[in-house]
């Protein structure tokens, strides 16, 4: 089984930000295309220069939806050597890799609200964070039922973790320390950062939460997934940071007319109906950056995240109304 002796290498190997292990081991299909390589050792030599707190995008697009050139939303910040992940949809376990960050580094993992771009990878990355040398004593925030949800999963999964235990002399990964987050307020301090969360307007996920991060010389804050809030701003207050999902109104109502025309099965005014209740129009994000005074808003969280719309077309209409700097988010771009 070569995928055996890929992972005790790479646990021998991964001392630091090491970029060709984390390489070796994806193994990637003949088409997997350049630029994903080129996304990947982009960030790697970001990471490995870094002075400061970085900020990686490892997944820009909104919804459960695979097959993308843009992963579902997750994000990992590397500060003083340790990192931390916010949302773990589908492809965080891979795109973490991909950044060369070793597993050991990761110490804890935070969850905005319990839809599937979100949350769905969370368990995976626990179990092959576990093999590739995540810490046992790595940490998990987010809103209820995150400790049942754990407990459920490496219940499920407790046999293929016994098994490999078994085999590498490895201690068994039983569970990770789950602290539920319900409300607004501190939810976490350690050496390098503290943490706050808000509660935002996502119906009818309850709770949902936007999360600010102050380490020593960054502040970053996200708005998690959420209709136009003040409180988005209030929490953003003059952040370095802020990551704030963006949809585009007009391109997505053609995307979905055309969605319905090939049979998908919605009501266009349901459809955006729902949208509007849960998410940012463009134009209201630039009006929160700046009412917030951040200096770098990152559009992320894409919707709809189709590769024919240009940078320009994300950031023209937030630049009517926001005056910083505007980065229209990319998978693997290191803030
Ligand atoms: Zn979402
Ligand atoms: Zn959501």
């Amino acid at each position: 089984m070569t995928h055996v002796s890929n992972a005790l290498s790479r646990r021998t190997l991964l001392a630091g930000l090491t970029a060709g292990p984390a390489l070796t081991a994806i193994a990637p299909a003949a088409a997997e295309t350049a630029a994903v390589k080129t996304a990947a050792q982009m960030a790697q030599a970001a990471l490995k220069d870094a002075t400061s707190t970085k900020l990686v995008l490892l997944g820009t697009a909104a919804g459960p939806v695979p097959g993308r050139s843009r992963e579902m939303t997750s994000h990992v910040m590397l500060s003083n050597g340790s990192a931390y992940i916010l949302d773990c949809g589908m492809g965080v376990t891979d795109q973490f890799a991909r950044t060369g960050i070793p597993f050991h580094a990761l110490k804890s993992i935070f969850i905005t609200h319990h839809h599937a771009d979100h949350n769905i990878e969370y368990g995976p990355l626990l179990i092959v964070g576990w093999i590739q040398g995540m810490p046992l004593d790595v940490r998990a925030f987010g809103p209820p039922p995150l400790q049942q949800m754990t407990v459920d999963f490496m219940r499920a999964y407790k046999q293929t973790v016994d098994f490999w235990s078994e085999d590498f002399k490895m201690k068994p990964l039983v569970s990770v320390n789950v602290q539920e987050v319900a409300a607004a307020g501190p939810v976490t301090e350690d050496d390098n950062v503290k943490v706050s969360a808000i509660v935002v307007q996502h119906p009818p996920v309850k709770p949902a939460l936007g999360y600010r991060f102050d380490f020593k010389d960054r502040s970053i804050a996200f708005s998690g997934d959420t209709a136009p809030l003040e409180a988005v701003a209030k929490m953003a207050e003059g952040a370095d940071v802020l990551v704030h999902e963006t949809m585009l109104v007009p391109v997505l109502e053609n995307y979905i007319r055309g969605q319905i025309a090939k049979g998908r099965p919605v009501k266009f005014d349901d459809f955006m109906a729902h949208m509007k209740a849960d998410h940012t129009p463009a134009e209201d994000v630039g009006r929160i950056a700046q009412e917030a005074g951040v200096k770098t808003l990152v559009l992320s969280h894409l919707t709809p995240a189709i590769d024919s719309i240009t940078d320009d077309e994300w950031s023209a209409p937030v630049a009517k109304y926001f005056k910083g700097e505007i980065i229209v988010g990319r998978d693997l771009m290191v803030v």
